[in-house]
């Protein structure tokens, strides 16, 4: 089958490392990479407009097919035309397939899945081992239930890429198996073969899919592999071997869930996989040291919806660390979030204006908090490509860690 869904060329490796620049392409556009992917889940960026994304440089989204598929459905976004036409972004598109959000449902459906981070692992891990999980996984697929109106639901690898190509993303996640941090290795090593079982079943429907698209005249749509193993080495090391054996368009690195585990659990993977393949880190981009330690060992690109939720609770980035808008010591200060920042936010706006609005419950204040969080973490991810053309890279990372995180706790990402 011809498959030119999606292109990739590294365009420089950083000597003796991992990290490098690149070009990926898709029929709706390039990215450059490494690039940090803007949340989209629900077929939005939350609180700004499609203008406002391609504003801040965002250079693609990343939807959930899991979200999308329960509402509006996936039958809706192809009567649509799509995603690209649904929600009139005509740039690439990733989708998720949804197995973090089942997973995160065995355990969380009361709280709502939005309430998994990555601070909550620990009753994430408990709860997985409670009776009152509400999704159950078998070897042919996912039982569950909808966290909108709990009906029941059976979601296979094959529906999965169905409701994906329905979507019609440029580049689509294998449906996997997410296994808590704390998982018994027993459980762990189970959960990768099936991992590895069913990403067989995606990348056949997948291919058959393709082929339907391009009978139709259709451009056909990039499939990524998942790889799994929790944080262990040999799992890591064979699901990367798995994975890199076979023809994917790229690969997703799941289960990262703090940046100290990336020296070890990345490295591990991107030593294997194939190097002109790309590589996206699932899930990660909360904070700096994420982008700095995903690139240097061999990540391309980025997701993540923590910038624009801790924007919401009025959590900002700055180059010398994170405030809280809300704070009443920002009532008179006249000048940006940041001097440094070059989003429409801080060109415009202080933070005495930004905080007001906070206080006023004035929606406003959402829309410029997660321009300015969007912006702020693209610019951290273009500027380290940046720094990889020009071979500052490790330099720049010294730098912005020390002044970001204070020398004494920078110290654990650089040794690294
Ligand atoms: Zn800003």
């Amino acid at each position: 089958m011809t498959n030119k869904s999606l292109n990739f060329n590294v365009i420089k490796q950083l000597d003796g490392t991992l990290a490098r620049t690149g070009l990926i392409k898709t029929p709706h556009g390039d990215i450059k990479t490494p690039a940090f992917i803007v949340g989209g889940t629900q077929a939005t960026v939350k609180t700004l407009t499609p203008e406002q994304v391609i504003q801040l440089g965002g250079q693609s989204v990343l939807v959930n097919a899991y979200h999308l598929m329960l509402r509006p459905s996936a039958e809706l976004l192809s009567a649509a035309g799509g995603i690209h036409k649904f929600m009139n972004f005509n740039h690439p598109i990733f989708s998720d397939s949804g197995g973090f959000q089942v997973f995160s449902l065995g355990m969380a459906y009361k709280k709502g899945i939005d309430a998994i981070s990555h601070s909550t692992k620990g009753d994430a891990s408990q709860a997985i081992n409670s009776k009152s999980q509400l999704a159950k996984v078998t070897d042919e697929g996912v039982h569950f239930r909808s966290h909108l109106d709990g009906s029941k639901l059976f979601m296979t690898p094959e529906n999965s890429m169905e409701v994906q190509h329905k979507i019609a993303a440029d580049i689509h996640m294998c449906f996997d198996e997410l296994t808590s941090p704390l998982a018994e290795r027993e459980y762990i090593k189970k959960a990768m073969n099936r991992t590895h079982a069913w990403a067989e079943r995606c990348l056949i429907c997948h291919n058959k899919l393709n082929d339907e698209h391009l009978a139709l005249g259709e451009s056909s749509q990039a499939l990524y592999g998942v790889v799994q193993g929790a944080r262990e080495e040999d799992f890591r090391k064979a699901s990367a071997t798995f994975f890199g054996q076979r023809d994917f368009d790229g690969y997703g690195i799941g289960g990262v869930f703090e940046p100290e585990e990336i020296p070890s659990t990345v490295r591990w993977v991107n030593e294997i996989l194939p190097i002109d393949k790309p590589r996206h880190l699932l899930g990660m981009g909360a904070q700096p040291a994420d982008f700095f330690l995903g690139v240097q060992y061999g990540i391309d690109t980025f997701d993540c919806v923590a910038p624009t939720r801790q924007a919401r609770n009025g959590a900002l980035f700055t180059y010398d660390g994170r405030i809280n808008i809300k704070n009443s010591g920002y009532a008179q200060y006249f000048t940006p979030i940041d001097a440094e920042c070059d989003c429409y936010t801080c060109k415009n706006f202080t933070r005495a204006y930004v905080r007001h609005l906070f206080m006023a419950n004035e929606t406003l204040g959402l829309t410029l908090a997660s321009i300015h969080n969007e912006r702020f973490v693209v610019r951290t991810v273009d500027s380290i490509r940046e720094s990889i053309e020009n071979g500052s890279f490790f330099e720049y990372k010294k730098r912005f860690l020390e002044r970001y995180y204070g020398v004494d706790v920078a110290q654990k990402f650089l040794i690294a």
